[in-house]
C-alpha cells in the first residue's frame, strides 16, 4: 500500500479529522482542503477545516469557506496538512499536535517538501488540487460539481489559469475531469482573476510608482507605513507580484513586505529556467521553482540586500545552465 492509499484508509476510518490549510492561504490550499472536506462528509467522516489566517476574498465564494475556524488542534485522531511544504506553514493550528500519538499526514506539491509527516502524499504537480483529486478518487467518494469547483479553484489558482510553465498534460486532464462532472470553470476564473479589491487597487497604484530594476530583478519594498496608509482591507500582494513578473525586463520579481510583528515577508517569482525555490529554501522558506517565498527576522534595509545578492547568484546559475 502506498502513502496515498494509507492516507485514504486512515481518513475513511477516522473518528475525527482535522484538515489544515497553510498560513497566508491561497486558492490551492483552500480549494483542495474544501474538496477533500466534502468528499469526507459524503462518506460520513466527521471533519473540521482550520487555518491560522482568514480565507482570501478570491476563494470566499467556495461552498464551505464559511466553515473555517482558527481553533487549534482539538484532539482529532487524524490531521491532514494541505499544500504546505513544512510543518511551520500549518501555523499555530498544529502547535498542540503530538506526532507520536496521532496520525499526521500531508498532501503537497512543493519542490522543497522534505516529507515532514508520518504519511506523505507529495509529488511535484501544478497544484495540490491534482493530488487532492487522486485522494478523492481513492476514497471512493462521489465526485460531484461541488467538489469539482473546489478542486478547480486550486488548479486554476496555482496555474494562474493554465498559464504557468508548471502546467502539464496532467493539469489539463485534471481540469477535463473536473469540468466533466460539473466544475464551474467560468465562475472559478471570474472569481480568481476579475475581482481586484479596492484595497489591492490602492496598493498597486502606490507600489508600482516605486519600482527598482537591478540586473533583471524587479523589486518593490512594501514598508509597514505604506501598508497602513492604505486603510481597511486585505492587501493583495499575490496579484501585484503576478503583475511584476509579467513586465518585459523582469527575469525575477521580488516583493519585500514589512510584517507588523517584525521582520519581513519575501515573495518571489521568476521566468522559466530561473529557480527561486532554491534561494527561498536556503533562507528558511520554500516554494516552487517559479514561485517561492520566505520570512526573515531582520529589518527590511538589512535583509533586502542579502536576498538580492542570492537572487543574482540564481540568475548567474541559470545563465550558466
Ligand atoms: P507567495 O509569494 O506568498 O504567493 O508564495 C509563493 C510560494 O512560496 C507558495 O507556493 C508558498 O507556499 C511558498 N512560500 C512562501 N513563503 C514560504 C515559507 N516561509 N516557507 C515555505 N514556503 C513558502
Ligand atoms: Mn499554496
Ligand atoms: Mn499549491
Amino acid at each position: 500500500m502506498n502513502d496515498l492509499e494509507r492516507i485514504a484508509e486512515v481518513l475513511a476510518g477516522a473518528e475525527s479529522v482535522l484538515l489544515v490549510s497553510h498560513v497566508s492561504p491561497d486558492g490551492d490550499t483552500i480549494g483542495s482542503t474544501l474538496g477533500i472536506m466534502w468528499a469526507l462528509r459524503a462518506l460520513s467522516v466527521p471533519v473540521r477545516v482550520a487555518c491560522d489566517d482568514p480565507v482570501p476574498q478570491e476563494a470566499a465564494f467556495l461552498p464551505g469557506a464559511e466553515l473555517y475556524t482558527t481553533e487549534p488542534y482539538a484532539g482529532e485522531d487524524v490531521v491532514l496538512g494541505v499544500d504546505a511544504s513544512d510543518m511551520r506553514r500549518l501555523g499555530n493550528i498544529v502547535a498542540g499536535v503530538d506526532v507520536e500519538s496521532i496520525i499526521l499526514a500531508e498532501i503537497d506539491h512543493h519542490s522543497t517538501n522534505q516529507g515532514f509527516a508520518a504519511l506523505n502524499y507529495v509529488r511535484e504537480t501544478s497544484a495540490t488540487a491534482e493530488l487532492a483529486l487522486d485522494l478523492v478518487r481513492v476514497l471512493g467518494a462521489p465526485l460531484d460539481g461541488r467538489i469539482a469547483t473546489c478542486l478547480l479553484t486550486g488548479l486554476v489558482s496555482d496555474t494562474r489559469g493554465f498559464r504557468t510553465s508548471s502546467t502539464t498534460v496532467d493539469s489539463l486532464a485534471t481540469a477535463h475531469a473536473l469540468v466533466a462532472v460539473g466544475g464551474d470553470l467560468g465562475l472559478v476564473t471570474d472569481r480568481l482573476f476579475n475581482h481586484v479589491s479596492p484595497a489591492a487597487r490602492r496598493l498597486w497604484s502606490v507600489a508600482l510608482a516605486d519600482q527598482h530594476l537591478d540586473e533583471g530583478i524587479l523589486w518593490i519594498d512594501l514598508p509597514l507605513a505604506l501598508l497602513e496608509s492604505l486603510g481597511e482591507g486585505e492587501p493583495d500582494t499575490r496579484g501585484l507580484i503576478g503583475l511584476l513578473i509579467s513586465f518585459d525586463e523582469a527575469k525575477i520579481a521580488a516583493l519585500f513586505r514589512e510584517l507588523p510583528e517584525g521582520g519581513i515577508d519575501v515573495s518571489l517569482r521568476s521566468r522559466p529556467g530561473i529557480d527561486v525555490a532554491t534561494v527561498a529554501y536556503a533562507l528558511g522558506g520554500g516554494g516552487h521553482p517559479q514561485a517561492a517565498g520566505c520570512q526573515l527576522p531582520g529589518a527590511l534595509s538589512d535583509e533586502r540586500p542579502r536576498v538580492l545578492a542570492a537572487l543574482k547568484q540564481a540568475l548567474l546559475a541559470a545563465r550558466k545552465a
